[in-house]
This record gives C-alpha cells, structure tokens and sequence, in this order.
C-alpha cells in the first residue's frame, strides 16, 4: 500500500461507524464532570519540552523514553503532550486561576503521544479523560476525586474493575523510605534493568514502577512505603479511607502503587481488570502537592486523575457491554424530478429543526437507487415525492418495517405531523 495511506504505527482511526462508542463514553464523562463542579480546560497539543521534563518527572519513563520531542524552525524544542496534567496545571499558573477561587477543578479530554511499543491497549497516540483541582490539602478532596471516577466506571456499566489505593507520603517520609529502598534494592545491582541501575540513584520508588519481569520479582519483597509514612500523611491516608468507606466505595490497599509520575505525593490509586490483558490499569491518579512550586508557582497542594479511552472501551467490549446505537435516519424523502428535490429541502428543513434525523437523494441517483440507500441506512419512514404528489400537495408517508402508509399534507404542518408519527411509532417499538 502506498505510503500516504497508511497510518502510523501506534495510532487508531475511528470511523463513523464507530464513533457514537467514543460519544457515549465521553458523554457519560461530562456529565460526571458537571455534577462533580469540574468545568472543562483545553490546553495546546505541543507544549515546551521542558514543561514535561520538569513536571512530569527527569526520572519517569515518560520523559526518558517516550516523548515525542522536535526543535521547530525557530530552534524551540517542543514536545508533544505524552499526558494531561502538567498543560493544564501550566494554564492555571499562566492565566493566574487562583485569583477566581480555590480550589480549581477542570476537567479535560486529550490525545496524548508517547513513544511506546504498540500492543494491545498500549498506543503512540491515545486518548484521556481527566479531572484536576488545585488548591486543597484536604483528604476529603482526594476521596471525592475517586467518587468521581468510580461514578463514571459505574454509570459505563464496568463490573470487575478494583480500586487500588496507596499513599507515597511526603518528601519527608519519602527520604526514609528512598534510602530503605536504596539498601534492599543495592543487594540486587547485578540482576537489575539499566534503566533501575540509574533509578537506584536518583529516585528508587520508580523501581517499583518497572515492567521488566526479573525486576518485578525483586521488588515483590522490598519495603513497603506504609511502613514508613510520617503521622501526618497516615493521618491523610486513614482520613481519605474513612470518606471513601462511608460512600460505600470498596478498595484494596496496595502498597505497590507508586505511579509513573515524579509529582505523586500521598494518595496514588489506580483502577485496575483483569479483562483485558496485561494493560488492565484504566485509570491513575493520585495527589500532587509539589508540581505547582515544581513549575513555579506558588505551593498548591493539587491532586487528579487521567482514564485512558481506548482501554475503557476495550474493557466495555470484553465484558459485553452494550453501547446505544444512534437513532437511524427517521424519515428519507425520494424524489423525482427537479421540483420534487426542490420541495424536499424545503420539507427536511422543518423536519430536521424538530430534531430528527432525515436525508434525500443528494448524489443524483434514480428512484430505485434511492430507495435502496433508504433501505441501508436504515430509515424508519420513507416518502416518494414526484409530480403527483407536488400537484395535489400531499404525499404519503410509508412505515418502512411495517408498511403502513399515512398521508400527510405537504404544507408547514408537515413537520409537526411527521414528528408526532414518528414519535409514536418509537414508543410503540420500544413497548
Ligand atoms: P501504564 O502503566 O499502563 O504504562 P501509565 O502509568 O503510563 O500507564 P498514566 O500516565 O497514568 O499511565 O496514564 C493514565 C491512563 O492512560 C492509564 O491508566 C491508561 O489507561 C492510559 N494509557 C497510558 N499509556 C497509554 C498508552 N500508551 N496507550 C493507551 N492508553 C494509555
Ligand atoms: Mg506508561
């Protein structure tokens, strides 16, 4: 296949025929967002490459490895953005959002670029729906933040998804922790990845961060962060997991969790299947206290989450969920003659302002060319309009599953009368 018809590796088309899926999800998600107080942010799709360096992390292998980094003709590194959070917390600092009220809460949906092996669930672009608020320490924010996720894994219709929660303290327990990991993983130098040998020193928790299968096995029986928290953060924690308990949200504690991102502080969980293969992780999210001051701003304890879309889907299909359809076409006008097409804009017109979906003959077919594309999109309602029924202004209107025909004036009633047809024929479908 030539070239310039071919995608590229790691990235999907989604065609019209499947789009109403993508629609769904993402209405569903709005929805949520709106009742939960995010309002929606949308930030650029290339961002300066050190936006991503600094508050994604030196050390993750998103900014190691996976970016898609370019200089552009002025001698600009830009990149583009591998994931949602570092744009929009630069948009809130750059537009000083703090002055309107805090905390912030945006919502946000992004297509999001990172170098990575192509596999099942594993894309070079794919897409996130996040939620983000800046400006409360309070653990309250943290469980209301995973309320919001769970509602929208609920209201997909998702069973078998599990809530695993874990906090990563402060900086300050983290020193303790940092160094307990550097003991226990240092007796272990000759069996780890190159990329670890480097975490080791710089920042270990993102050993436990590692896909490699050797050095999952190791990690199995390091220290756990738990054990190591400061009376404040478990306080946080402990507070976090009475909230979630009392909204009857059910998790395991996981002390594994870490996240891929060097901004997490205290709270990190991930909504996690089995259903789909090894890349079953379809939420994460977690607090970020740092990142703000990371990117120069004032201190801003922060926190949010990101659902990657491909993998929601791809859980919904194995699990056999059924996504609505959209309304076929209600109602094809066929025509003869140059008249007749003439009235039928006139007539789809009014019908179309009621809301319904409804088409003629815009490719110069003949009338049984006509009623087979009729016929193929499904249209509930046919109508043929030729010289006789432009005389006599009236024309008859054919239930295409039943046969019944109804006539109906071809005058500015005509949308109006349609639109109750239709509409009781729908509810008598649906009965
Ligand atoms: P993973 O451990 O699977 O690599 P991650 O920790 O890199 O995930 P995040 O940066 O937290 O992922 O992104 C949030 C969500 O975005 C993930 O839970 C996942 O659903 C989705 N996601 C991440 N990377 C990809 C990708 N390459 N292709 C498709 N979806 C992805
Ligand atoms: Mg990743």
């Amino acid at each position: 296949m030539a070239l310039i018809t071919k995608k590229i590796k790691g990235t999907e088309d989604v065609l019209p025929k499947q789009s109403y899926r993508w629609q769904f999800i993402e209405n569903i998600m709005r929805e949520e967002a709106r009742v939960y107080g995010f309002r929606e942010i949308r930030t650029p799709v290339f961002e300066h490459t050190e936006l991503f360096a600094r508050g994604v992390g030196q050390t993750t292998d998103v900014v190691q490895k996976e970016m898609y980094t370019f200089d552009t003709k002025g001698g600009e590194s830009v990149t583009l953005r591998p994931e949602g959070t570092a744009g929009a917390a630069r948009a809130v600092l750059e537009h000083s959002l703090e002055n309107e009220g805090l905390p912030i809460k945006a919502s946000y949906f992004v297509s999001c670029y990172r170098y990575e092996k192509p596999q099942a669930g594993r894309l070079r672009e794919f897409h996130q729906f996040g939620l983000e608020e800046y400006g409360t320490a309070s653990p309250a924010a943290d469980a209301e933040l995973i309320c919001a996720a769970q509602s929208i894994i609920d209201r997909l219709g998702l069973t078998q998804v599990r809530l695993e929660l874990n906090s990563i303290g402060c900086p300050e327990c983290r020193a303790k922790y940092n160094q307990a990991l550097r003991d226990y993983f240092g007796g272990y130098r000759d069996r780890l990845c190159a990329t670890c040998l480097t975490r080791l020193e710089k920042n270990p928790m993102r050993l436990l961060d590692c896909k490699s299968p050797q050095d999952r096995e190791i990690a199995k029986d390091a220290p756990k962060i738990t054990d190591y928290l400061c009376a404040e953060c478990e306080n946080h924690f402990a507070a976090v997991r009475q909230y979630l308990d009392a909204a009857g949200i059910a998790y395991t504690v996981n002390p594994t969790i870490v996240r891929g991102l060097d901004y997490y502080t205290k709270t990190v969980f991930e909504f996690v299947t089995d259903c789909i293969g090894a890349q079953g992780t379809v939420c994460g999210g977690g607090r970020y206290d740092g990142l703000m001051e990371e990117l120069g701003g004032k201190h801003t304890p922060s926190l949010g989450f990101a659902m990657g879309l491909e993998r929601l889907l791809m859980v919904m299909d194995a699990q056999g969920i059924a996504i609505p359809q959209p309304a076929p076409c209600a109602l094809y006008i066929a025509t003869m003659g140059d008249s007749a097409k003439v009235k039928a804009f006139e007539l789809l017109r009014g019908v179309r302002e009621c809301g319904l979906y409804a088409e003629t003959d815009v490719a110069g077919r003949g009338l049984r060319a006509q009623m087979k594309y009729a016929d193929k999109i499904g249209a509930r309602y046919s109508l043929v309009l030729g010289d006789n029924e432009l005389a006599e202004n009236k024309a008859r209107v054919k239930n295409m599953e039943s046969g019944e025909q109804t006539e109906l004036a071809l005058d500015e009633t005509f949308a109006e009368r349609f639109s109750v047809l239709h509409l009781t024929a729908d509810t008598a479908f649906e009965m």
